[in-house]
């Protein structure tokens, strides 16, 4: 995932604006602007340094150690708040005002260094009633990292995203069984005994309640493709239900699931050893004209004990003109990896179209900042679902499964986030509503899972607390992610085996605002009219309906 910005990002106020035309010049046309910029560019620098260095990853960076950037940091902001002040109300190009707006709204989000998902709560804070929504999400959040990355099994422990990848890949009915199991202690921290005033649904109400006044993600969404939030619903029931008649009618148990989509993941498991998912990720955007070593995007993969439970990407530097020449930004990736396979070696890719994303913006300081919520998470997925496709493997594993097999564990795995959306978009819409419930008969009804009320299996995914309705950008996003490749493929041809102009392409064609242009106007004019649906369906449809034999 991209790192959530809490606040709005991309915001109606600048919407309304107007964004029309291309970043006209990577530099202020007012002096007075260009020095407030280059200090937001500083500020912003600070900030993202100071959370790689309380990430772990680092002791220190360009020869300063955390107090010292602390130091640049607080000092920075203060001067950043006065200077953006007083700067001139009018008299100023509209770049220039459009600029300022955008570095108003984006250094509210400044982390100022927090190690993003790895909340200073405790997990037991959750049992207090006393605690308000946004502390109850951080106790939550903290239950990811404290249960999520200590699961019991076997008489050992294991964290949340290597119990995901074994139920995908152990063959015996039982163990399986017993791999789903081992979250039981998260499900309840989570969401208690599924009572009334569980920390899930108290937390969701408060949530509800705000998303009321002040939006949704799912209303972000909805702006961002230009619908209306009632027509998001209408586009997932609507591809649910396309996975529900191209799947098969055979009914699985939860533990069953990912197994039985699984099988491409298990016939190439042996040619992807965690020491290969580098390597490999490299190799494939080199392949794209996107050589992320020299780019020097810093990969942390390795797991450790309070490092954040899920995998995300962020700036480290934001890139920016220095005497006439563009210094690149540098991201960062994080993840908890202990095993390999391609389940994780896609989400890597995911990853580092991220960051690939986010290196390709070449636009004024104000600007190199991460687009909507929605983008990012859609675009990240346009060189990932490659992972799933024969040709990819066949490439840069030596081994493929096949297209079929290949295409079921892929999309699989799109309809899981696609439920989590629409689950996400039910709660907040009626947060009295019991999720175990609701996610039995979304999970019963299109995914062909019995029914387990009696498991907030739904509870596996830290987004869900962290950010409640995050989950429509992966869900969503699937539309605008289908769409992108095959407007790509369409335009610049396929790319599933490398395509050296790609990362240029897209850098000029998409990447390179950033923050400037909303996700409706970008998409538009990149596809030529308006995001549909059609691809995603045309996606699920080639898929065969097989029956499967019982894999209890
Ligand atoms: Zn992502």
């Amino acid at each position: 995932m991209k790192t959530p910005i809490r606040l709005v990002l991309a915001c109606a106020l600048l919407l309304a604006l107007g964004s029309t035309g291309t970043s006209a010049s990577l530099v202020a046309d007012s002096k007075e602007v260009s020095a407030v910029e280059y200090l937001y560019a500083d500020v912003s620098d600070a900030s993202t340094i100071l959370s790689a260095i309380n990430s772990g990853l680092l002791s220190s960076y360009q020869g300063k150690d955390r107090s010292a950037w602390e130091q640049a940091y607080s000092k920075g902001r203060a001067k950043l708040a006065t200077d953006l002040d007083q700067l001139p109300t009018t008299g100023l190009s509209a770049g220039d005002n459009r600029a300022i707006a955008a570095m108003k709204k984006q250094s509210q989000a400044f982390s100022g260094g927090a190690a993003l998902f790895s909340p200073a709560a405790k997990c037991n804070d959750a049992a207090r009633k006393d605690l308000a929504y946004r502390q109850l999400q951080s106790a939550l959040v903290a239950c990811f990292t404290e249960i999520g990355n200590s699961l019991s099994f076997e008489g050992g422990k294991i964290n949340r995203v290597s119990a995901l990848d074994l139920l995908h890949q152990t063959s015996d009915p039982g163990r399986r069984k017993a791999v789903f199991l081992a979250f039981v202690p998260l499900w309840q921290a989570i969401n208690g005994n599924n009572e009334r005033d569980s920390p899930y649904r108290r937390m969701i109400a408060g949530v509800a309640a705000d998303a009321a006044k002040n939006g949704s993600e799912i209303d972000h969404a909805a702006r961002d493709v230009g619908i209306d939030p009632a027509e998001v619903e209408r586009w997932l029931v609507q591809i649910l239900d396309a996975w529900r008649q191209a799947s098969g009618d055979a009914m699985v148990e939860p533990w069953d699931f990912r197994f039985q989509a699984g099988e491409a993941d298990r016939q190439l498991a042996a040619y992807i050893p965690r020491e290969s998912l580098l390597p490999i990720n490299y190799r494939y955007y080199r392949d794209l004209g996107a050589d992320l070593e020299s780019m020097g995007t810093l990969y942390d993969l390795a797991p450790r004990p309070e490092k954040a439970a899920l995998a995300y990407t962020e700036f480290v530097t934001h890139g920016r003109m220095v005497d006439g020449a563009w210094r690149p930004t540098v991201a960062r990736v994080s993840a908890p990896y202990e095993r390999g396979g391609l389940f994780v070696l896609n989400e890597l890719v995911h990853e580092s179209g991220h960051a690939v994303n986010i290196t390709a913006i070449r636009n004024r300081p104000a600007f190199v900042d991460w687009p909507s919520d929605l983008f990012a998470e859609a675009f990240a997925d346009v060189p990932s679902w490659s992972t799933y496709e024969p040709a990819w493997q066949r490439r840069y594993l030596g081994h493929e499964a096949s297209e079929q097999l290949s295409l079921r564990a892929l999309y699989s795995s799109v309809m899981l986030d696609v439920a989590w959306s629409l689950f996400e978009l039910r709660m907040l819409r009626a947060p009295a509503t019991d999720p175990n419930a609701l996610w039995t008969e979304i999970t019963s009804r299109y995914l062909h899972i019995l029914p387990h009320p009696e498991f907030s299996w739904w509870a596996v995914r830290v987004q869900l607390a962290d950010f409640p309705g995050y989950m429509v950008n992966y869900g969503f996003g699937a539309i605008l992610t289908a769409d992108m490749r095959k407007h790509i493929s369409k335009t610049l041809g396929g790319f599933d085996s490398g395509d050296s102009r790609w990362y240029g392409w897209l850098g000029e064609h998409l990447l390179r605002y950033g923050s400037e242009r909303d996700t409706r106007t970008l998409m538009e004019d990149f596809l030529g009219r308006p995001v549909s649906p059609q691809a995603l369906l045309e996606q699920i449809h080639r898929l065969k309906p097989i029956s499967v034999p019982d894999a209890r």
